[in-house]
Formats: C-alpha cells, structure tokens, sequence
C-alpha cells in the first residue's frame, strides 16, 4: 500500500560525491522545498517546481536504476512527513538507504537502518545557530549495530569555519566514535589549505572533496 505522496525535485542516477558513500554509484531521491536559507546552498532550485509523486513510484524509479545505493535528499527531506515510511519501505526492501539531512532537524524518528548523513553548518553558512545538537545525542545514545549509521559532515569555506568546526569536535568528541567527513565549499576554498590545517592540528576527521563537482560541471543539476 502506498505511504502516500511526496513533492520531487528530481529523482536520478550518479555517483555518490560527499560521504563515506563517496564513488559509489547512488540513486538520489531529491525532496523539494527547504527554506533553511543557506548562503551558498547550491540546490536552491529545490525549492521551485516540485512534481508531487506518490511513493511507490518514487520507489520503482529509484530502485530502476539498480544501484547499490539509494540517498534520500533535498531541500530539507525531513520535512515531509511521508518521508519516514519511504526510507523505511527501502530498507524493508532490501536497499542500502542514504539520508542526507541539513541537520536542523531531528533524526529521532528516521529508520535506524537509514545511513544518516547529518550536516553541521559553520558559521559561514549564515545558519549556524540554526544546528540541532540534539543529533549528536541521539548517534551517542544509539546502539551497536546502528550507531555505524551516524556520520556528519562540515563544509568549510574558511578558516573562521573551520576554527568553529575544530572547537566543536574537541567539545563534543564527536571524532571519537563517529565519521566526521570535512571538505571545502567548492570554489571558495583552496583543498590544499583545508588538508594543512587538518594535518598541523592532528585532526581525526575524513576529508573530502565534492567528487561529483569535479566529474561533471559544478552547477550541473541532477549529478
Ligand atoms: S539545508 Fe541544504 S538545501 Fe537547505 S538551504 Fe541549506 S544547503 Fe540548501
């Protein structure tokens, strides 16, 4: 039985480009509709013409794709509430499920079976008051097996950043337990900065690079 209707952006295939998922070939499910107001969000067109399309064939064109994973984002997933039973029909399914979260939001009530890919925002992003640190709560009160399923993710674009970003992970030690993946906002920060800083502080966190910015052209929708 269907779980009801979901507003889509887009629903495609590509490479995974920022997680511990990165390289994987990944069927992206992209909820419209955000309004968290990011500066830099560079899925704005989230927000404008969504189709509304029911769940199960949400499904059959995402699982069409045959790739060995499925990541539901946005916009802002969590705020459509037939979201939750989709994730949850996925991984009934079978499928590997990625969640990719703006991190506003809690994640109590996700799938414990769903990858959560959990954005901390820096201060550049201009939403940093708006971070729910009640998500560091719950992947630390989770349990074995699920608490593997818990990474976050910093998007730098300057040092102010990731001085914010390196106070926070001393402070909630997070990098302890959990896969804290750091990369630089495309084109406004040099890579080779970020790698020193993380280097001459001993930092315990995976950096990255926007993968698919680097294989296709970086305004390109749907990669
Ligand atoms: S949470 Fe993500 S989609 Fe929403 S405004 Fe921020 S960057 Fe854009």
């Amino acid at each position: 039985m269907s779980a009801g209707l979901l507003n889509i952006s887009e629903i495609f295939h590509s490479i995974q480009g920022e997680s511990s998922f990165a390289g994987w070939p990944c069927a992206f499910i992209r909820l419209a509709g955000c309004g968290h107001g990011c500066i830099g969000c560079d899925t704005a067109y989230a927000e404008s013409n969504p189709k509304l399309i029911d769940t199960e064939e949400i499904i059959r064109q995402a699982i069409g794709f045959h790739a060995p994973c499925i990541e539901v984002t946005g916009g802002e997933p969590l705020l459509q509430p037939a979201v939750y039973p989709l994730m949850k029909r996925l991984c009934d399914l079978g499928h590997t499920v990625l969640l990719e979260t703006g991190g506003f939001l809690s994640v109590a009530e996700v799938d414990q079976r769903v990858h959560k890919i959990i954005d901390l925002k820096p201060p550049s992003s201009g939403v940093s008051l708006k971070n729910n640190y009640e998500n560091i709560c719950i992947a630390q009160e989770s349990l074995p097996p699920y608490r593997n399923t818990f990474e976050y993710k910093i998007v730098i674009a300057e040092k102010n950043d990731y001085e914010w970003a390196k106070s926070l992970l001393l402070k909630s030690r997070l990098t302890e337990y959990f896969t804290v993946m750091m990369g630089v906002a495309f084109g406004e920060l040099e890579p080779v900065e970020l790698a020193e800083w993380i280097l001459s502080d001993r930092l315990k966190v995976r950096m990255q690079l926007q993968l698919h910015k680097y294989i296709w052209p970086p305004d390109m929708r749907g990669v």
